[in-house]
């Protein structure tokens, strides 16, 4: 949701410029501040601003995005497994990368392709066993499981269009990483030939679309080794999100995952829904994280307009929330995991405005939630790992330090 100011708006931010009556009355009744994700000018992954944002010290934590995302997909991740983030790109005869999102294709698309990939049978090394899965429209999971493999091995995905798929090649000197590595090539190689030849492609270049001839794969990771913040503050904690990525962070921290109906994790997606499930989660749970995809995906995409639009569907779900909550027993915090920039189409290390309102919050002068209106506020600037500790606070759910 944060961004930077825009010379079409006038040198405001879409968060200055949107209509968000309900996002401005919390920071009205709340106390403000900036938040660093991680820190000052790091621009934040958001695997790692979502650790970040439930607690947890991401510079120490974190083990690859690969393995969060198959866990909010549904897959059950074993400590052992290796997991790669995948996704579906458009290359050349040459493999060279010619789009690395083949077009934003579709969720419907990536699945049908998904089911020939996984029927494919490794030849080499034996006692590996794969699992391939799409996530969101171009985004998918590549899980190895088997005893002999390593993270220490170099990425497939060249990182940028116009550059050559590439070998995957050991870091170190141990079998294990030569196994991987022959593994992933050899699925990347068998990959490319199945989808190359695949009906569903011929039909997209019929449709003047991109085709998904490939899967570029890197990140090797595990799942974070973490102790579940459910057990940290001894509470019971939900998420709603459409967005694997963020299900897959909340579930390794012990949370529910709440499904809404057409919750789709892009713009168009079922707003009020999710609102009204989180109300409904805050009879059972202490703790509720409310996810929306959509501004990140407006501004990836450079597009200001869809951008102010989304915000504003977002203030509508704080509204209900103000209504349907009782804020005499219960605290609201809004804020953004980065900031997202429509000028660069990138996440960036820019802070993001944080605002908590609730009975016993300490108020400050600030009335409009923004991102300079909010450096004016009685937080300060602080990290994300610090907000967790902030509300469990506030809830009287941390424990003293010292005695
Ligand atoms: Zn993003």
């Amino acid at each position: 949701m944060a961004d930077r100011p825009l010379k079409e708006l006038n040198w405001k931010t879409p968060l200055e410029k949107a209509q968000k009556p309900s996002l401005n009355k919390i920071a009205e009744t709340g106390i403000c501040g900036l938040m660093d994700p991680i820190s000052p000018g790091v621009p934040p992954g958001s695997d790692v601003a979502t650790l970040a944002l439930l607690g947890y010290d991401a510079l120490k934590v974190y083990s690859g995005r690969g393995a969060l995302e198959a866990v909010g997909s549904g897959i059950d991740v074993l400590a052992s497994d290796v997991c790669f983030r995948c996704n579906f790109a458009t290359v050349n005869e040459n493999l060279v990368v010619l789009d690395r999102r083949a077009g934003r294709i579709s969720n419907q698309d990536a699945s049908k392709l998904t089911e020939s990939l996984q029927k494919i049978k490794l030849k080499k090394p034996a006692k590996v066993n794969f699992l391939f899965r799409s996530t969101l429209q171009h985004r998918a999971v590549l899980i190895l499981r088997g005893a002999k493999l390593s993270t220490a091995i170099s990425d497939a995905d060249p990182g940028r269009v116009g550059e050559k798929v590439q070998q995957v090649k050991p870091l170190n000197d141990s079998l294990e990483a030569k196994l991987t590595s022959e593994v992933v090539n050899e699925l990347v190689h068998q990959f490319h030939n199945v989808l190359k030849n695949h009906p569903l492609n011929k039909e997209r270049v019929k449709h003047g679309l991109p085709p998904a001839n490939m899967v570029l794969c890197r990140g090797a990771g595990t799942i974070p080794n973490i102790k579940p913040l459910t057990k940290i503050y001894d509470i019971k904690a939900a998420c709603i999100s459409a967005a694997p990525l963020v299900g897959g962070v909340c579930k390794v921290a012990g949370m529910g995952l709440i499904r809404v109906e057409g919750a789709t994790g892009l713009p168009q997606t079922n707003y009020l829904g999710k609102a009204k499930e989180a109300v409904n989660a805050l009879a059972d749970y202490d703790f509720v994280l409310l996810h929306v995809k959509a501004p990140d995906v407006a501004s990836h995409d450079g597009n200001v307009k869809l951008k102010i639009k989304v915000i504003e569907e977002i203030d509508k779900m704080v509204g209900y929330l103000l209504t349907n909550v009782d804020i005499n027993s219960t605290y609201l915090a809004v804020t953004a995991d980065h900031t997202t920039s429509l000028a660069t189409g990138e996440h960036e290390g820019d802070p993001v405005p944080v605002a908590i309102t609730g009975p016993y919050v300490r108020c400050d002068d600030v009335k409009e939630f923004g991102e300079r209106s909010c450096t004016k506020g009685g937080l300060n600037r602080i990290r994300g790992m610090d907000l967790m500790p902030i509300l469990m606070n506030l809830l009287g759910k941390t424990r003293k330090f010292g005695a």
